[in-house]
């Protein structure tokens, strides 16, 4: 285990101690733009499947 090198979770490059814990801000971007992007799809779907839920939960 070499807990003092650790890569970048995005490209798997050595990190920098900059932009620890990615290689670089490029890679940071990415992260970021790829949690913001998870966070846009599930609103839509998971509101609509609670709302069939309580409908079903009021009609038993
Ligand atoms: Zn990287």
């Amino acid at each position: 285990m070499n807990s003092s090198f650790k890569k970048c979770p995005v490209c798997g490059k050595p990190r920098s101690e900059e932009h620890a814990p990615f290689c670089g801000v490029r890679c940071k971007d990415r992260d970021l733009v790829r949690w913001l992007d998870d966070g846009y799809a599930i609103p839509g779907p998971a509101a609509l499947s609670e709302h069939e839920g309580d409908e079903d939960e009021a009609n038993a």
